[in-house]
């Protein structure tokens, strides 16, 4: 892409309206507009790492089992009667009524719909388990929209659900779910420390937040220091038991506000971390709440009606683009892991108008494109001041520097945005340097 042509609307001043830094730096970059209090369009800088993050999200699930599916936005109110949660969910819902006076609402989530479905179409328990996802957008009222997109109203979720027969089936599935979120979060360079959380009605120890630390997080949490440094499994085989690593993570105290327990914490000493957090995730295992509400039920081994026991899985795939720059940017800007960066190379040009400049830049431009490298090429007629400014802001991995002194020896400046070191490499060895 070349920035003369590419939509992306900086802005010099901080924003005033906006109190934390990856609200701050999304604005600033052109990632996002406010459309109303807590609902945002994205622009193409924004929306190209949304789908980033999307994508991996969509990767880990495949990979864990879990298929996907989409359902819609506007549901039918009777089905929140069924589970009772029509009137129990509040102010938070966005009701709406068709021009038939029908009652409708935008989804906040969607374990109604799912039931609805599943209740209609398995019959015996020999269809178990099943795992279905979505990545769709939800409505949730906040009282207080705020930070930009990290507590947004309209905002992009992958919610998941399981069915399975037996208790034991459904920690199976969660514990799936527990192991690729792990692995999803750590694709997206971050550290999310599973967390015991409120689970509920039903109790138990099948609830967990998954949280990235950060002084601008909303929730109060603690841990046991070690967590933070725990290696991820990179080769998982999701057909074999998976407890001994879900053993591991939860063996260690690691609590949200809503489940501090004073004596583990002081047992800890020393290694006790109280820090604030983002929850970018949670796993939530439910029983058979809403398949005995809403009559989902199969038939089991002894031809006898089983309800279904479920589980929920969501992840907060916009709000994680504002989560990954709060814990990754400094003064200058954001510094994107490669993984979910916008493009993976910025090329400066330092002297737009230059023969030798231009014609270097835009062959080493076609040639990075050729090699499948995201590459976006700052064109722009302007001061090299502003351009180094804007490429830190966007935080993009590489900046490759070609000005005409290096130029006259054949040299371009390679320079790596997150350690700041820079590298003098060969024009004609960068396109390789980037490739595959
Ligand atoms: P919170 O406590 O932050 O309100 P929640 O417990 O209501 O979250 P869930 O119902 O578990 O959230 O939703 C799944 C995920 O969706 C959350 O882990 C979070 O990452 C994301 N999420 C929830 N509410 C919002 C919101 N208003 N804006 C952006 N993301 C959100
Ligand atoms: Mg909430």
């Amino acid at each position: 892409m070349r920035l003369s042509r590419f939509f992306m609307p900086t802005l010099k001043e901080t924003p005033s309206e906006a109190q934390i830094v990856s609200h701050r730096l999304m604005l600033r970059a052109g990632m996002i507009r406010q459309a109303s209090a807590g609902i945002y369009s994205w622009l193409p800088l924004g929306y190209r790492v949304l789908k980033k993050i999307e994508r991996i999200v969509r990767e880990e699930q495949d990979i864990a089992g879990s298929q996907e599916v989409l359902m819609p936005t506007i549901q039918s109110a009777d089905l929140w009667r069924e589970s009772e949660r029509y009137d129990a969910y509040g102010p938070e819902m966005l009701r709406i009524t068709d021009r038939h006076d029908r009652e409708m609402l935008y989804g906040p989530t969607a374990e109604e719909q799912i039931t609805d479905i599943f209740r209609g179409s398995i019959r015996s328990y020999k269809d178990l388990p099943q795992m279905l996802y979505q990545i769709h957008w939800k409505f949730r009222d906040e009282i207080r929209p705020r930070f930009g997109i990290m507590r947004g109203r309209e905002f992009l979720m992958k919610d998941g659900y399981s069915f399975d027969l037996t208790k034991d089936d459904a920690r199976r599935s969660y514990n799936r779910m527990f192991v690729s979120y792990l692995r999803t979060f750590q694709r997206m360079g971050l550290k999310a420390v599973p967390m015991q959380a409120e689970s509920g009605p039903i109790g138990g120890d099948m609830s967990h937040e998954f949280i990235i630390l950060a002084d601008t997080g909303e929730t109060k949490v603690q841990c046991h220091k070690d967590l933070l440094g725990f290696d991820v499994p990179d080769d998982v085989d999701y057909q074999g038991d998976l407890q001994p690593v879900v053993d591991k993570w939860t063996s260690l105290y690691a609590a949200t506000d809503e489940k501090y327990d004073e004596v583990r914490a002081a047992q800890i000493g020393d290694a006790l971390v109280t820090a604030r957090g983002i929850e970018v995730g949670h796993i939530f295992y439910f029983g058979t709440k809403y398949s005995q509400s809403m009559n989902a039920v199969v038939n089991g081994p002894d031809g006898e009606g089983v309800p279904l026991e479920m589980g929920s899985y969501g992840i907060g795939v916009s709000r994680l683009v504002g989560g990954i720059i709060e814990s990754s940017h400094d003064e200058n800007g954001i510094i994107w892991p490669e993984s979910v960066a916008p493009f993976t190379v910025g090329l400066i040009n330092l002297k737009s108008g230059d023969d030798a400049c231009d014609t270097a830049c835009d062959d080493l431009y076609s040639q990075l494109r050729k090699a499948g490298v995201e590459v976006l090429y700052d064109d722009r007629a302007l001061r090299a001041g502003p351009k180094f400014a804007d490429m830190d802001l966007i935080g993009l991995p590489w900046q490759v520097v070609i000005g005409p002194r290096g130029l006259a020896n054949g040299i371009a400046e390679v320079k790596n945005r997150k350690t700041g070191e820079k590298e003098e490499m060969p024009v004609t060895g960068i396109a390789d340097r980037f490739a595959g």
